[in-house]
């Protein structure tokens, strides 16, 4: 990982989870989720999830599953990583 990309890191954790500010709830301390896309490996995308949104068997992305949690919650993964770059003035 470069000091870029560990920088990018800290700041998108430090905003919090990406879903909760969805909902309304600025600051919700959290973690790192990689969004896996097709292609290339290096820079990987990151947003911020909170554990009840990032690994909650009903509740989290890795316990519902992409697709679901796309569905229940009415938002994108790629769209909350848009958002983020937004908020952090960075361009996709
Ligand atoms: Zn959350
Ligand atoms: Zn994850």
């Amino acid at each position: 990982m470069t000091k870029d990309e560990k920088e990018h890191y800290r700041k998108v954790a430090e905003l919090g989870c990406s879903l909760c500010r969805h909902q309304g709830n600025e600051g919700t301390p959290c973690e790192l989720h990689h969004i896996r896309r097709a292609g290339k490996r290096s820079n990987a995308p990151v947003i911020g999830l909170c554990p009840y949104h990032h690994r909650g068997s009903n509740t989290g992305i890795h316990g519902m599953g992409r697709k679901r949690f796309e569905r229940e919650y009415g938002i994108t993964e790629e769209t909350l990583h848009a958002q983020t770059l937004g908020l952090l003035n960075v361009s996709a």
